[in-house]
């Protein structure tokens, strides 16, 4: 089946749709199309501290507002992402790698953005914190519709297993700290930026243990540190679009204190369907059908990801028509709500005609009246009257 790739206007799918709009960025933050950077993270600040549900306990909403500020929030804080929005709205920023809040605690987000709530009593600290890792996963559109688990198989800088991390040989002793004596810390007398009395500093040479590696441990030459293969399964929530990144939090690389670990962030590509293309949550099917089944009027069978349905095209069909199948969309990867189906008509006219044909489409001409066929009856009057008021214009001196 030929897929004809006739430009397809996805604002009028912005006007069929029915499901829920996103509200506009700017208006979620409270800020002006103009905000400064700052003005955007103080406007973020005031909103998640306002809708944090720990302070709202009798306001349901509040949850779904925190976590729209989030969204809001991570695409108008950076450049190319808040570029993108401003050019082409939502729609825009479907495939930039905006992750899915939905689904997320509310604690994860605060972590998130911990930098913006540091000093409040939010979120944990970022020093000792572990690095932060990414997998990409493909999914089908049909695993995108329903919600999927995987498994995730990937290497991290993990604990060293031999040594527990220390970086010393199994039963190998440490030995002090020359250069700080076992304390961590150096005085440092001299060099830029003192200029009244001493300052302490960590000790360079153990970096602040005290103590060195006498002997370096085998497996991880005293790094504490080795790279391990990890599975982890994760949940794909339904309606999860191209781009869009799911957090696991703790799934990251130890930090220094092999405690806090850093998160796991699984971005999601979609594979393209054979027929189907996604807009919003609506799914695009373009069918081509004949001259004789679109004037007629014809049962077909159209693909959807459900599986085959028989649609009824009505006689009369123009070509890039729209009929809908209401719900054979994909669910909103919030409110669960499905989109539609939009089957658009591609009226195929014939390139090669057998010679009985020619002959039975020319007599089907002479019942033709090009006087009262209703669609190019407006369109031939009008240009009757164009070509005139062209003639008036030229007679004139
Ligand atoms: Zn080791
Ligand atoms: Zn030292």
């Amino acid at each position: 089946m030929g897929r004809p790739r006739e430009p397809y206007d996805v604002r009028q799918a912005d006007r069929w749709r029915m499901t829920t709009a996103k509200r506009d960025y700017y208006e979620v933050l409270d800020v002006g199309q103009t905000a400064s950077q700052e003005e955007i993270k103080k406007a973020y600040r005031r909103k998640a501290l306002k809708y944090h549900p720990d302070r709202n306990q009798d306001n349901p909403e509040a949850e779904t507002r925190f976590k729209e500020a989030a969204e809001a929030y991570e695409i108008l804080s950076e450049p190319a992402k808040r570029q993108r929005y401003d050019q082409f709205g939502h729609a825009g920023i479907g495939g930039a790698g905006i992750h899915d809040f939905t689904h997320m605690g509310v604690e994860d987000i605060f972590s998130m953005f911990g930098d913006i709530f540091g000093g409040m009593g939010f979120g944990r600290s970022s020093r000792s914190r572990g690095a932060d890792l990414q997998v990409e996963i493909e999914l089908s559109l049909e695993e995108v519709a329903s919600g999927t688990e995987r498994t995730l198989e990937f290497a991290r800088n993990d604990v060293c297993t031999a040594c527990g991390g220390s970086g010393a040989a199994p039963g190998s002793e440490r030995r002090n700290c020359p250069t700080c004596g076992g304390y961590g810390q150096v005085e440092q007398t001299s060099g830029f930026g003192i200029l009244f009395g001493r300052a302490i500093t960590t000790c360079p040479n153990c970096r602040g243990r005290g103590t060195l590696i006498v002997e370096a441990c085998n497996r991880c030459r005293g790094t504490g540190r080795h790279l391990q293969k990890r599975k982890v399964s994760i949940k794909i929530p339904p309606g999860i679009h191209d781009g869009q990144a799911v957090r696991l939090r703790g799934e990251g690389e130890p930090g220094e204190s092999s405690t806090s670990r850093g998160d796991l962030h699984c971005y999601v590509r979609v594979r393209a369907h054979p027929f189907l293309e996604r807009h919003n949550n609506d799914l695009l099917c373009r069918l081509p059908i004949g001259v004789t089944q679109a004037a007629l009027g014809t049962k077909v069978e159209v693909p959807t990801l459900n599986g085959r349905v028989e649609m009824t095209i009505p006689p009369g069909t123009q070509t890039g028509q729209v009929l809908r199948l209401a719900g054979q969309g994909i669910p909103d990867v919030r409110s669960g709500r499905r989109g539609d189906e939009l089957v658009q008509v591609m009226v195929e006219i014939p390139r090669r005609l057998t010679p009985r044909q020619k002959e039975l489409l020319r007599e089907f001409a002479e019942t033709e009246d090009r006087s009262v066929l209703p669609e190019s009856k407006g369109f031939f009057e009008k240009l009757v009257d164009y070509f005139s008021s062209q003639d008036d214009e030229g007679k004139k001196p």
